[in-house]
């Protein structure tokens, strides 16, 4: 959200407790979306180096006995990127916090806790204390925005309420590094495809992440406590239904309560929440970071709007409008990935099963779980005109060439700025409106312009388009 922010040129100060990056995983996947804005803030090359694609799933029954394996996503690469990755979540926030710390228009109050905040007609105020020393900082802005967990100060401070969509299941997360290579030939095999263990009696979750770290998730039985899982001859037992624990080396273990709950309001005054303190959701879609990840791209370009007067303040009103359906959508979908992977009645289990027999002969059905999997809407309503079906829905990304310059992806030339795209001369007076409030970047993909691509010109004509309008966040604003 800083460096988005910071990129329009505005001055923003990050308050967070911790002294220093959280040296242990916890997100560990992230989708094309994600990767994308990554790209906006300059960061995807440097990311190359901890993230993995992720491209076919596998759910296996109590017997071990395969009962369908998925492809995730879409192998055409849409968006510019894999449908999916893996990702360690230590190195990606040393790259972020690197870029943090450059950043002339960012300063980092690291090691200094939050704990009151008001706000005025005109602006936010927050008191911080250093978590170290007897120090209290209060620092006033325009805007503000709680990024600051499940347990939100800002939120509760706020009064809002959380709504519980119905889902809290405990599961333990234990993360471990393989200590040597498998092989092929290797008599202790450790599967390369991402596993749910459909074990009515013990659900699990096995994940072949970046390099050697593995990281194994059970549920926990109702009867059994927090304490007796930590007990690492416990996690050793559990870890030996996948391989000899001696193989592996526990770098982390925690239980979890997996929830599902979404703040009442979004948005309070000048104060907004964004992640999860606006969203939680089960991790098993590894959706969470990456739907926060997108409440920023979101709320970053519409602050910039407003703050530097290009339109009222009524637009920061669609955030919410655009993120909660959003990932209310997402949420319903890992909800129906856990409510799968979790059956232990043993009838429904059985019928779970013959699902995925279904499934695994019939490829409407497949289709069909799939949907119910991964709910990733467009934008129903908010800021973007209802000119054209497109318009609310996440703009692909091909490859485009600028005059003999080297093919490149679509976003390169688009920066943080809106784009009006064209492959034929456009209605110059519908559009003089939006050119003039959002000064867009020029693509010409017409036979005088600069620019090439045969996707993105067989895109447009399939859908009978002269041109597209983008925001800044790659959603579609207006197209005809
Ligand atoms: C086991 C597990 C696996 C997951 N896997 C995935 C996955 O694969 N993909 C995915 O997309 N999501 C996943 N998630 C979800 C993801 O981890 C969260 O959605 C994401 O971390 C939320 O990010 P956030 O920045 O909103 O909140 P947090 O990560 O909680 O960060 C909040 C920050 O605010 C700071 N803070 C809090 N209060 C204060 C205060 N008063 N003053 C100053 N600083 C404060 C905290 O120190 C913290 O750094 C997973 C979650 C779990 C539990």
């Amino acid at each position: 959200m800083a460096l988005l922010l910071a990129d329009y040129d505005l001055n923003v100060a990050i308050f967070e407790k911790q002294t220093a990056v959280y040296p242990y995983p916890r997100a560990i996947h992230l989708d094309d979306e994600t990767l994308r804005i990554f790209q906006a803030m300059g960061g995807v090359e440097e990311l190359q180096s901890c993230i993995t694609p992720f491209e076919e799933m596998q759910f296996i029954g109590s017997d071990g006995r395969l009962l369908l394996q998925v492809a995730v996503g879409d192998a055409t690469k849409a968006y510019g990127h894999h449908s999916s990755y893996w990702f360690y979540q230590p190195d990606l926030e040393a790259i972020l916090r690197k870029k943090i710390t450059e950043h002339k228009h960012i300063d980092l109050f690291s090691g200094y806790e939050v704990d009151a905040l008001s706000q005025s007609p005109s602006g936010c105020s927050i008191k911080a204390k250093a978590i170290d020393k007897a120090e209290w900082i209060q620092c006033k802005g325009g805007y503000l925005v709680g990024c600051d967990g499940g347990k939100s100060i800002v939120r509760r401070s706020l009064g809002i309420a959380l709504e519980s969509l119905d889902f809290d299941q405990r599961w333990i997360v234990i993360d471990t590094l393989l200590k040597t290579e498998l092989s092929d030939s290797d008599s202790d095999p450790l599967s390369t495809y991402h596993q749910q263990i459909c074990d009515r009696k013990r659900p699990a979750t096995y994940v072949p992440a970046v390099g050697k770290h593995r990281r194994f998730e059970f549920m926990l039985k109702k009867e059994e406590t927090e304490l007796e899982l930590l007990d690492s001859e416990k996690q050793r037992a559990l870890l030996s239904t996948f391989i000899s624990p001696d193989r592996l080396e526990i770098i982390r273990a925690s239980v979890y309560t997996y929830h599902a709950l979404s703040a009442e309001q979004w948005k309070s005054g000048r104060c907004f929440l964004a992640g999860d303190a606006a969203h939680q959701m089960p991790p098993f879609a590894g959706q969470g970071m990456c739907s926060g990840i997108r409440d920023a791209h979101n709320l970053a370009f519409k602050l910039n709007l407003v703050i530097k007067g290009k339109k009222d303040a009524q637009l920061l009103d669609s955030y919410e409008q655009e993120r909660k359906s959003h990932v209310r959508g997402i949420s319903k979908g890992a909800i129906f990935l856990g409510k799968l992977i979790q059956t232990q009645h043993p009838l429904l289990a059985k019928l779970r099963d013959f699902q995925f027999f279904l499934a695994r002969h019939f490829a409407l059905i497949k289709e069909l779980m799939r949907k119910d999997a991964i709910q990733k809407q467009p934008y129903q309503q908010g800021f973007f005109t209802e000119k054209h079906r497109l318009c609310g829905q996440l703009m692909i990304q091909p490859f485009v060439q600028k005059s003999n310059d080297a093919p490149t992806l679509l976003d390169t030339y688009i920066g943080n700025h809106f784009a009006l795209i064209f492959i034929d001369a456009y209605d110059n007076t519908i559009l003089e409106r939006f050119v003039s409030d959002f000064n867009p970047v020029h693509l010409d993909f017409s036979e005088q312009g600069p620019f090439t691509s045969e996707v993105l010109v067989a895109w447009m004509r399939k859908h009978r388009l002269n041109y597209v309008l983008l925001r800044p966040d790659r959603y579609i604003f207006d197209a005809g």
